[in-house]
């Protein structure tokens, strides 16, 4: 089969947007996406509410239209399936990348035999060869737009493993009338902790630090900081969850004094980080002595295997509040208009 010019892993905003770049440059390109369409929006809690204005959001130069100051979910949902819809894009869904392998060039270099193909082959450095559950394709280039909502950030405790225990959060209803302990002070906890409090749950949170993250959204900050000063919300700060059990949690409060407290959930929001495994198997180096970053050049979005590039919020490593779909468009242009010069070597667009 035709090898494709380009090959992208992950149908995120980014990757889609990287997709909408391809077909506009006029290149053979395909997109493989492990889950739904968008399947990291499509996973985020039902009620969600964006921090990016709809417009910031926008891909493809298709306005997203939005009555609220900031969409939800399903709006994000709808106008990413219009996206996609209108540009018609090559998407393959439920099919997981396993591996990427660069051929070696002694292959491309058969080329010289004077097979058209095989030249293209050459001129490009050797094919990917991408397995996937499954499949396999050739590409000339590939884009890793897998972005970071896969892995939780485990926190190591005895316990964690009890199926009272979630790192994902979908809506108050299950919570109603039980003990669900929140532990994190960012977005996700935030927003579970007020969303269960007004569903009628007894919410207590747990908080590392001194206060609510300084990044949680600017008009829910003082809601939350409201709801702990007058009691509603219990909250410990500076504090340790030690242990899960089956009944309670056991936590360490600020002054060092051990507390064992009721509790029928835990909801563990305490963030995410790519598949920085993943990322090693396909050959990206990841520096680990700083923040996990994928080796790229930020310039070119190129990796350490020249041809295979990075786009969107997976760029960030463990820093995953660096890149988000407003600042990390930008990537798709930026790789797709190289790689489209590049090829333009091996044929004419
Ligand atoms: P993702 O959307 O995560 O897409 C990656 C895709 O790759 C996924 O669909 C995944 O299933 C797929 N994938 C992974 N591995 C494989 C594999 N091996 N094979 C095939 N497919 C694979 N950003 C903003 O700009 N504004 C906001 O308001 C905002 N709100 C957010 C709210 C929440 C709750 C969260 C978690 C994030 C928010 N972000 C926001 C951050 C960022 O926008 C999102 O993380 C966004 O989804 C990133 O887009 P992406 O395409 O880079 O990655």
């Amino acid at each position: 089969m035709k090898p494709l010019d380009i090959l992208i892993v992950g149908a995120g905003p980014i990757g889609l947007t990287c997709g909408i770049e391809a077909k506009k440059a006029g290149l053979d390109y395909l997109i493989i996406e492990k889950g739904a369409l968008v399947n990291s929006l499509f996973n985020y809690p039902i009620f969600m509410t964006f921090f990016s204005t709809a417009d910031r959001l926008e891909i493809g130069g298709l306005p997203f239209m939005c009555l609220a100051p900031k969409p939800g979910r399903q709006e994000a949902l709808e106008y990413y399936r219009q996206v996609t819809q209108y540009f018609d894009l090559q998407i393959h869904l439920y099919e997981t990348v396993d591996n990427i392998k660069k051929e070696t060039e002694d292959k491309g270099k058969k080329g010289e035999k004077g097979n058209k193909e095989n030249e293209v082959d050459q001129i490009n450095e050797g094919l990917f060869v991408v397995n996937t559950s499954k499949g396999s394709y050739t590409a000339k280039k590939v884009i890793i737009a897998t972005g970071f909502y896969d892995v939780p950030i485990y926190m190591d405790i005895a316990g964690e493993d009890l199926p009272k225990v979630h790192h994902y959060y979908k809506e108050a209803h299950p919570y109603v009338m039980e003990k669900t302990l929140v532990v994190g002070a960012n977005n996700s906890a935030v927003d579970a902790a007020l969303e269960i409090w007004r569903k009628g749950g007894d919410v207590t949170m747990l908080i590392r630090g001194n206060e609510i993250g300084k990044r949680v959204k600017y008009w829910v900050k003082p809601d939350i900081e409201n709801r702990i000063a007058e009691g509603s919300i219990k909250a410990y700060f500076e504090s340790e969850l030690l242990e899960i059990k089956e009944k309670e949690v056991v936590i360490k409060d600020k002054l060092g004094k051990i507390i064992t407290l009721p509790n029928d959930y835990v909801l563990a929001m305490t963030g995410f980080r790519p598949d920085f495994d993943m990322l090693q198997r396909f050959g990206i180096q990841i520096d680990r002595q700083n923040a996990c970053l994928p080796d790229h050049n930020p310039d070119s979005m190129e990796t350490n295997v020249p041809g295979l590039y990075l786009a969107g919020v997976v760029c960030g490593g463990l820093n995953t509040h660096k890149w988000f779909i407003e600042n990390s468009r930008v990537h798709a242009e930026k790789i797709v208009g190289q790689i489209a010069n590049k090829l333009k070597g091996g044929r004419s667009l």
